[in-house]
C-alpha cells in the first residue's frame, strides 16, 4: 500500500496517478494512517510548512523509526528538502545521505520544463517548480538522473528522492519504480 502525505503541497496529483495505475493507495495525514502503508510519497509544496505540520501530527518519528526498513521514502522537491540529511532550512528527518540547496535556481529560472538524462528512464521529461538543487551525494547514494550533469532523481537502498515532479506530467514510469521500490 502507497501512503501520499496529504497535509498540504501537490498530494492530489498523485493520489491521481495511482488511481490510474491501480495500485492499492491512501492519503496520510496522521501517525494511524501509517499503519499498513509500505512506502510514502512526501510530496512537493512549502517544506517549512509540511514540517511543522509532520511535527504536530507526531507522524515524523513514527516516519524516522520505519524509513528505509519497511518503510519506502520518496521525497520530491520540498519532500527532498525534507529527508535531505544535509540542508539549508531548519527542519528535516534526515533521512537521505545528500546536501540540498533550497530554492537553487534563482529567479529567471524559477518554473522550468527541460529533459532529461538518466541511465534508468529513457526520455524522461522533469518538471522544475521552484525547485532544490542536490550539491553532493554520499557514499551508498545512486544517481539514476541527472540535468546538466547533476543530480535530480537518486536512491539510497528503498529511499527516493527527486528534485522535479513525475506527478505533473502523463509519464507514470518514476511511480512504478516507486511502487517496486515499495513491495519488494
Ligand atoms: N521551494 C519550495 C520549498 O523550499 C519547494 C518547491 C516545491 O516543492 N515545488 O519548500
Amino acid at each position: 500500500m502507497i501512503g501520499v502525505l496529504a497535509l498540504q503541497g501537490a498530494f492530489a496529483e498523485h493520489v491521481k496517478i495511482l488511481d490510474k495505475l491501480g495500485y492499492p493507495h491512501k492519503e496520510v495525514r496522521t501517525k494511524r494512517d501509517l499503519v499498513g502503508v509500505d512506502g510514502l510519497i512526501i510530496p512537493g509544496g512549502e517544506s517549512t510548512t509540511i514540517g511543522k505540520l509532520l511535527e504536530w501530527e507526531d507522524l515524523a518519528d513514527e516516519i524516522k523509526k520505519r524509513a528505509g526498513k519497511d518503510l519506502a521514502i520518496w521525497g520530491i522537491c520540498a519532500g527532498l528538502i525534507l529527508i535531505a540529511k544535509e540542508v539549508d532550512s531548519d527542519y528535516s528527518l534526515k533521512l537521505l545521505d545528500v546536501n540540498v540547496k533550497r530554492n537553487a535556481y534563482g529567479r529567471q529560472l524559477h518554473s522550468f520544463t527541460s529533459s532529461l538524462s538518466s541511465k534508468k528512464f529513457n526520455n524522461l521529461e522533469g518538471v522544475f517548480i521552484r525547485a532544490p538543487k542536490i550539491i553532493s551525494t554520499g557514499k551508498d547514494v545512486e544517481v539514476l538522473t541527472e540535468y546538466k550533469k547533476e543530480p535530480v532523481l537518486v536512491r539510497q537502498g528503498n529511499i527516493l528522492g527527486s528534485t522535479f515532479h513525475p506527478e505533473l506530467t502523463e509519464d507514470t514510469r518514476v511511480h512504478e519504480y516507486f511502487y517496486e521500490l515499495a513491495s519488494s
